[in-house]
């Protein structure tokens, strides 16, 4: 069975790549159990630099191959922002989602143009050197005042292109179809796929 590394501990993440990678014989392991218990700076420029620094040095401490994924939600009027910075939008006035959304929402008071999009990047590792890196977006609009209860984060002001509902107003099935990772994920299996069978 291969083994592959998630750099992150957080359990939803864990759950999608454990799903999107169930056919193909790999045992997804988390951080935390695979002994990274190390801080990792993530102070690349663009979304894949984070996902590699992120998986690089799980691989550069386990010897192992690992996968992380970086994501966040630029914003046209915001000159692409929060961008990379998203989980973290807002320090010092916003402490959780709820308020770096809300944050979100008072810095679009007065715009006109609303449009956004979600990026999400994903960088697999390998002990040799290899690098997988997958990337997609989810396009669309930031709405006046949040509406939903699904999702996490932005969800709930972000209104997907071509539906007249938020994010969080979407089935996890619906999200998970359109969503930047959802897109990307499907787009990482087709290359670990091809990368295992090459490998064999
Ligand atoms: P990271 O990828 O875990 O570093 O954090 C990405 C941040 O971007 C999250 O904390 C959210 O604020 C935001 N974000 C990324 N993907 C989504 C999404 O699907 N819905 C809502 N917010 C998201």
């Amino acid at each position: 069975m291969n083994r592959l590394i998630l750099a992150s501990d957080n359990a939803h993440k864990y759950r999608e790549f454990c799903e999107i990678l169930s056919g193909t014989d790999t045992l997804v392991i988390k951080r935390s159990e695979a002994g990274c218990d190390f801080d990792v700076e993530e102070n690349g420029t663009s979304f894949a630099e984070n996902a590699y620094i992120k998986a690089k040095s799980v691989t550069d401490h386990t010897h192992t191959p690992a996968v992380s994924d970086d994501s966040g939600i630029c914003v046209d009027h915001l000159g692409g922002g929060p961008g990379i910075y998203s989980a973290r939008y807002g320090a010092g006035i916003a402490h959780d989602d709820h308020e770096r959304m809300m944050h979100l929402l008072d810095e679009m008071k007065d715009a006109t143009d609303r449009s956004a999009h979600y990026v999400c990047s994903i960088c697999c590792t390998f002990p040799n050197g290899d690098v997988l890196t997958a990337e997609d977006i989810c396009e669309g609009t930031i709405l006046y005042e949040p509406v939903g209860s699904g999702g996490f984060g932005y969800d709930p002001i972000f209104r997907p292109d071509g539906y007249d509902r938020s994010m969080a107003q979407l089935t996890p099935e619906e999200k998970n179809s359109i969503s930047h990772r959802g897109k990307a994920l499907r787009k990482f299996l087709e290359l670990y796929k091809r990368y295992l069978d090459a490998h064999k």
